[in-house]
């Protein structure tokens, strides 16, 4: 229900807190549980909660998560699999650790790609159509997270807003969407994404709204926009007028 994504250069707890922020910002939109995943090494580590905001942030303080540049943040507003902790998200792809991916909107056509991986021996974590996509990415990723994620939301029907990581490419945090909103926001040496600008407007004021069929690329250097045929496309730029200090 709300989406935040962070890519930086200092390695240190920067991304946690700024996800966490985005998170407790886009609070008003309600959400029944909430999880972050981070990149760190060769692996990428998540934590998630079902309730309040307070619950994931006692889960983090029990286990601490190491430094990163990299992150990625949920609010789940449940609508496949109740809210429960192994519904929350990040889901994770595969077996190997390596990957993680956050998800706003229904996948309508989950059920027959369930099916599909199932036969192919793949096991669920959880009871989510978002799982079904995070294992469909997982076993499609060839080093290419943006290439893997085109080839994939091909496939899926229905709304949705996707964010993904993976420890092979730690500077980077790939999303996708389409009937459900994604926005960008473009800071100095860091970049953001976000389901609605309260995401990231602690940080940065400039921003770029997706259209509709876009995957975005951010690096901390960089923002790359394709559309699902794999053209290169461009965003809306503006600027965030209103006031959001409080
Ligand atoms: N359909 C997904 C789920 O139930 C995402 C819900 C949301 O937008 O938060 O997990």
């Amino acid at each position: 229900c709300g989406i935040v994504g962070y890519v930086g250069k200092s390695d240190d707890q920067k991304a946690l807190d700024v996800v966490m922020e985005g998170l407790a910002r886009l609070e008003y939109r309600g959400y029944d549980s909430a999880g972050v995943a981070l990149v760190s090494g060769d692996e990428v580590e998540v934590r998630k909660r079902s309730g309040k905001l307070a619950n994931l942030i006692a889960e983090i303080e029990a286990h601490p998560m190491d430094a990163s540049r990299t992150a990625i943040g949920h609010t789940r507003w449940a609508t496949h699999g109740g809210p429960t902790d192994e519904n929350a998200h990040p889901h994770r792809g595969g077996t190997d650790g390596k990957f993680a991916l956050i998800h706003n909107g229904i996948i309508e056509n989950f059920h027959s790609l369930k099916n599909e991986l199932l036969a192919d021996g793949i096991e669920f974590a959880s009871e989510t159509d978002t799982e079904v996509v995070a294992q469909l990415l997982a076993r499609e990723f060839d080093g290419d997270l943006t290439e893997s994620m085109r080839r994939v939301v091909q496939r899926l029907e229905g709304a949705f807003t996707l964010l993904a990581v993976h420890a092979d490419q730690p500077g980077v945090v790939v999303g996708a969407r389409r009937n459900s909103p994604l926005v960008v926001g473009l800071g100095e040496g860091e970049n953001f994404l976000g389901s609605d600008v309260a995401a990231f407007i602690g940080h940065t004021r400039q921003a770029m709204e997706m259209e509709q069929d876009q995957i975005a690329t951010i690096t901390p250097d960089e923002v790359k926009v394709i559309n699902f045929d794999g053209s290169p496309a461009e965003g809306k730029r503006f600027e965030v007028t209103w006031d959001a200090a409080a």
